[in-house]
């Protein structure tokens, strides 16, 4: 089967991840502040709404880590930003309609447990004191298991985190020192333990494959190690070797990279012991316990795909706060400076920040649509796509009819469905690529494999 794949390309490509469509790199300065504000203030009254603060700081900086974020040992930058990002919160609220609620809350760097205790306390009563949290909202709070202490989290429990997300790569040291990233088993399970003892209801670990010196036996051996936590949600991502956008990366032993069809058969190594385990398999790279909501969601047909991956967050409004974080609107996709003194320096100018961006035409909504139901379903059912958005169903069927010529064997087209076959889930985003109008610069985009 691996031949068949090979044949298509998929050890060659490199595709989007399609957290969004278009891709971020199709944003465009015609999106700017006058946009933003007219979008939010065109949100409806009581909305439940999702909100997402980056923190674009770091103690030190991984090699493997293409992250917008930056290094300080120095806490007074870090505590200046949520000064501004407070102030940004401000600005929002003054624009929002009223009654609007947080139904999802996000913390994401960067390291959000980079702030001390104080800080936390302070910026989860700025977002609630302009934006209040609805009742059985979900807030997650990504946590480095090297930048956390019983007063973290205690502060963090008590401003109500009832969901955490811990990045663990792999636990091997060889490959922990190729990627400039040491963090033990022993730490990240006192992490756990802390977070479990303080009520979190959803536990989500990111583990990765394709690290240098990554062997199956090592790969094995760390995947185990996860699943002895017990996590509820398992992200297994594809590191990208970018290291012409991320520089970072070029201390890396580019020889010690596993080869494309090593890299599928980490993959593959790594969910046998998670199915094995009990875990549901969740779109292209995700593992979730049969009773998470994540899984009831992909079994219902109702899971989505944002910038965090995949969601049971059905929001259309997701509010990104912070430099470099992306809103997502009806009308379009809005981001702020992506730099933090840019962003600074608007927002203290008593303004959004935001610089770049895209107004969704009827044709991205369709084709982003039909791109995210492949992502989540592994198929598009005709019916529900044409009721959603009011289209007749040849205009879909005619979209997708070309896929079967360049996947054959690969896909089954019915007059009810499209469906991506079991062996052929490793092409979906090579499939969900020939949906997509736009140029792609592969050298931007992570390996299909
Ligand atoms: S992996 Fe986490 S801690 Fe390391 S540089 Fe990236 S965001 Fe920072």
């Amino acid at each position: 089967m691996h031949s068949q794949l090979s044949k298509l390309g998929l050890f060659d490509a490199r595709v989007p991840r399609y957290t969004s469509y278009p891709t971020a790199p199709h944003f465009s300065g015609t999106v700017d502040p006058l946009s933003a504000r007219s979008w939010i203030t065109a949100i409806p009254a009581g909305s439940k709404v999702s909100l997402y603060i980056h923190i674009p700081f770091c103690r030190r900086l991984c090699w493997f880590c293409a992250c917008r974020t930056q290094g300080t040992t120095k806490l007074d930058p870090v505590e200046a930003y949520v000064g501004t990002l407070k102030k940004e919160l401000k600005l929002i609220a003054t624009m929002l309609p009223t009654g609007v609620e947080l139904e999802h809350l996000h913390w994401g760097g960067g390291t959000p447990t980079l702030l001390p205790a104080g800080s936390i306390t302070d910026l989860a009563a700025a977002i609630f004191d302009d934006i209040p949290l609805a009742k059985d909202a979900q807030f997650s709070v990504e946590i480095d298991p090297n930048e956390i202490d019983d007063a973290r989290l205690d502060a963090l429990a008590v401003a109500g985190m009832n969901r955490a997300s811990i990045g663990v790569q792999d636990f091997d040291p060889e490959i922990q020192q190729a990627i400039g990233r040491e963090q033990s088993f022993g730490i990240t399970k006192t992490a756990v333990d802390g977070l479990r003892a303080r009520g979190i209801q959803s536990l989500n670990m990111d583990i990765l494959f394709g690290l240098p010196h990554q062997t199956n036996e090592r790969i094995t051996d760390s995947v185990e190690k996860v699943v002895s936590l017990s996590p509820d949600r398992v992200a297994l991502f594809g590191y990208a070797h970018v290291p012409w956008m991320a520089k970072r990366q070029s201390l890396i032993p580019t020889e010690a990279l596993p080869t494309p069809p090593e890299r599928l058969e980490l993959y593959e190594t790594a969910r046998d012991i998670f199915v094995a385990d009990g875990y549901v398999e969740i779109g292209i790279d995700h593992f979730a316990r049969p009773d998470d909501g994540l899984a009831i969601a992909q079994k219902n047909r109702v899971m989505h795909r944002n910038f965090q991956g995949y969601t049971e967050d059905s929001s259309t409004v997701l509010i990104g706060v912070g430099a470099s974080a992306i809103s997502r609107y009806p009308q379009g996709y809005a981001q702020n400076a992506p730099s933090t003194s840019a962003y600074q320096k608007a927002v203290r100018g008593g303004d959004l920040s935001t610089s770049r961006g895209h107004e969704f035409t009827d044709e991205d909504l369709l084709r982003g649509r039909l791109i995210e139901k492949l992502m989540c379903d592994f198929a598009i059912f005709y019916g529900d796509i044409a009721d959603e958005l009011g289209l007749p169903v040849e205009n879909l069927h005619a979209i997708t009819a070309p896929l079967m010529d360049w996947f054959p064997e690969m896909l089954t087209n019915t007059n009810e469905a499209l469906t991506i076959l079991p062996h052929a889930r490793p092409l979906t985003r090579m499939i969900a690529r020939k949906l997509d109008t736009y140029a792609v610069n592969e050298g931007g985009h992570s390996p299909a494999v």
